[in-house]
C-alpha cells in the first residue's frame, strides 16, 4: 500500500508522521519504502546521516524531471530505504506545469514497477498544492492529512479535500482519503474546539488515534533519530505505536 502524507500548511507534522510510520513499521520487520517529495528534505536530513553528500542526481529529483529510475538508498534502520529530496525540487514546479507530457504521473510511471518489493511505501508531501504534491497524489493508493489545532489549519482541510476530489477525478481514481489525523494536540481550549469541529464535519474520516504535542519529537530530529530510536517511552512514540496498529493491526 502507497500512502501520501499530505496537508498544504507546514508545520502541522506530515515529515514526523511520515517518519515515524515509516520506522516504527521498518523497525515491527516491515520492508519500508519512504520517499521525500518536499525540497525541504526534512525526512532526508534526519533518516540519511551522509545527507549532504548525496548528488542531486541521486534524489527524487532525476525521477521528477529527467524521468530517471528512483534511487533508492539504505538508511540506518534496518528494513527502511529512502528515496531522498533536493533543494533544487523548489524549482521544479514551474518546469512541471509547462510540460504537457503526464507531468502528474513522473512518480508514478517510476513507482509502480518497483512499489511490490516494498510491504509499505510512504511519500512525505510538500505544504503546497503544487505538481509535486500531485505527483504524489497520483502514484498512491491512500492519503493521510495531517492536521493540527487551530482555525486556519482546520480550514486548510477544504482545499486539500478538493485536490484529493480532482486527482481522483482527472489522473486516479482509486485513490482513498484513509483518514484526518490530528496532531500537536495538547491540553488548551484551541486544541478541543479544533478536535471537536473536525470530528463533527468528518465524522467518520478522523482517525481514532491523536499525536500529542511532545517536544521528545523535536530532540528526536535535532539528533538525526526516529522517535523510537530516541526514546521509545516517549509520549509521541507510544501515539505512533497506536497509530501504527489501528492503521495497519500490527
Ligand atoms: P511538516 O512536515 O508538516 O512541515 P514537521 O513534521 O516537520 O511538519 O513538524 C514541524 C516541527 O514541529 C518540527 O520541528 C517537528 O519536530 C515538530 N513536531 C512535529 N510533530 C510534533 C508533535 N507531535 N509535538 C511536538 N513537536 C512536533
Ligand atoms: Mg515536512
Amino acid at each position: 500500500m502507497i500512502i501520501a502524507i499530505a496537508s498544504q500548511k507546514g508545520g502541522v507534522g506530515k515529515t514526523s508522521t511520515a517518519i515515524s510510520l515509516a520506522a516504527g513499521l521498518a523497525r515491527k520487520g516491515k520492508k519500508t519504502l519512504l520517499i521525500d517529495i518536499d525540497s525541504q528534505a526534512n525526512s532526508s536530513k534526519v533518516l540519511m546521516p551522509n545527507y549532504p553528500e548525496v548528488p542531486v542526481e541521486k534524489t527524487i529529483f532525476s525521477t521528477v524531471l529527467d524521468r530517471k529510475p528512483l534511487v533508492i538508498h539504505k538508511t540506518s534502520i534496518p528494513n527502511l530505504s529512502l528515496v531522498p529530496s533536493h533543494i533544487l525540487l523548489s524549482n521544479t514546479d514551474i518546469e512541471l506545469t509547462t510540460a504537457i507530457d503526464h507531468r502528474e504521473a513522473r512518480l508514478k510511471t517510476e513507482l509502480d514497477p518497483i512499489a511490490n518489493e516494498y510491504e509499505h511505501v510512504f511519500i512525505d508531501c510538500p505544504p503546497t498544492l503544487s505538481w509535486l504534491t500531485i505527483n504524489a497524489l497520483t502514484a498512491a493508493d491512500k492519503a493521510i492529512v495531517i492536521v493540527s489545532p487551530g482555525y486556519f489549519e482546520l480550514d486548510s482541510i477544504v482545499q486539500i479535500s478538493k485536490t484529493i476530489k480532482e486527482v481522483r477525478g482527472y489522473f486516479n481514481p482509486n485513490l482513498e482519503l484513509l483518514g484526518f489525523l490530528f496532531t500537536m494536540s495538547d491540553p488548551t481550549i484551541n486544541t478541543s474546539t479544533s478536535l471537536q469541529i473536525l470530528r463533527q464535519t468528518y465524522t467518520d474520516k478522523v482517525l481514532k488515534t491523536i499525536i500529542p504535542r511532545n517536544t521528545d519529537l523535536r530532540d528526536a530530529h535535532f539528533s538525526k533519530q526516529d522517535i523510537f530510536a530516541y526514546n521509545p517511552r516517549a509520549k509521541a512514540a507510544l501515539a505512533y505505536n497506536k497509530l501504527i496498529h489501528e492503521l495497519f493491526d500490527i
